[in-house]
């Protein structure tokens, strides 16, 4: 059997935000500023915090303005609305990113609803959700439209491609069946109640999986030569004497690894792609809030 190759989610994150600082750089020439990103974080979860960190420094590495709102786990409804308001006729915010999960208490669904959807650079609005799914231009998640421009580099043309997303959530799973399926593939969607599982997912030419159960997607699941997307971050069990557990995808990566065509790793795939679509999502909604035509072949 053979050994997979390695997609390299990181490198082809770090190029794009390179690509990216070269615009925003153009961009500021042009309008007299940078593109601009406000993230709202609510509470004190240490993951988000971690998350929130790590955009604010590509932001700013990449030419982007970082507005950081850190707010107390006691922040109301009506409070976070208000300042989701003022962001929204801040001119000099492009893009609004409520970090979540929110603190109990406050309802994602009214947040995410407050967002002005051309600043949802994240792509959960509904107005958005709607436009991936009638084909119109609009912000498109950034982890699935990450992973399928990993899937366009390594294999280009997707047409008729047998293609099996495992995991329906909102953020990753159904639009990255959406995307695939504009993109020419036929496209099956896996979830908790599919049966036979092993069965569906052997016949895909590309498998993405999001499920966030560790290495469930075993080799013998997998068509040899198939290409394999591992959305999945879980955290194992620490070992003996260690303070933290491994991290590991959703595919048992080392044996897949032996039947795969091509496979991202974890961490190092998907994950660094969706802060690169963050930022690229951002620099759209700045080209289209300054009446500029958006930038080429982003
Ligand atoms: P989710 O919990 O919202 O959805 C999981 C999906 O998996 C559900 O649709 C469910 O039907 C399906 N599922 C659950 N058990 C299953 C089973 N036994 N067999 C088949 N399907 C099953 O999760 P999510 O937000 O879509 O995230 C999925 C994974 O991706 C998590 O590990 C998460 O940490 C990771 N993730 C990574 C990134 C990134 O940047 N790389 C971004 C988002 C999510």
């Amino acid at each position: 059997m053979g050994e997979a190759a390695l997609i390299d989610g990181k490198g082809f994150a770090a190029a794009l935000r390179a690509r990216i600082g070269t615009l925003a750089g153009d961009f500021a020439q042009a309008t007299g500023r940078r593109p601009g990103l406000a993230v709202v974080l609510v509470g004190d979860d240490p993951a988000s915090q971690v998350y929130v960190g790590a955009k604010g420094r590509a932001c700013e590495e990449a030419g982007i303005a970082s507005f950081e709102h850190r707010l107390p786990a006691e922040t109301s409804e009506a409070e976070l609305l208000t300042l989701v308001e003022r962001l929204n006729r801040d001119p000099e915010v492009d893009g609004i990113l409520v970090q979540m999960p929110l603190p109990g208490g406050l309802d994602e669904q009214a947040v995410i609803a407050a967002i002005s959807p051309d600043k949802d650079v994240d792509g959960f609005h509904v107005i958005n959700a709607g436009r991936l799914s009638v084909g119109q231009t609009g912000f498109v998640p950034c982890t699935p439209l990450g992973c399928l421009m990993l899937l366009k580099d390594r294999l280009g043309d997707l047409s008729g491609l047998d293609a099996v997303v495992i995991g329906r959530s909102n953020i990753v799973g159904k639009p990255m069946a959406q995307l695939l399926t504009d993109a020419n593939a036929t496209v099956t969607v896996a979830h908790s109640r599919t049966r036979n599982l092993a069965d569906v997912v052997r016949r895909a030419d590309i498998v993405v999986a999001a499920v966030g159960r560790p290495e469930m997607v075993r080799a013998d699941w997998i068509k040899p030569g198939a290409t394999v997307i591992d959305v999945g971050i879980n955290r194992l069990p620490p070992a003996e004497g260690k303070e933290k557990g491994r991290l590991v995808g959703d595919v048992a990566f080392a044996e897949a690894s032996a039947v795969a065509g091509a496979i991202t790793p974890v961490p190092g795939g998907v994950g660094p792609m969706t802060i690169a679509v963050l930022l690229r999502n951002t620099l759209v909604a700045a080209h289209s809030h300054a009446g500029l035509e958006p930038p080429e072949g982003l």
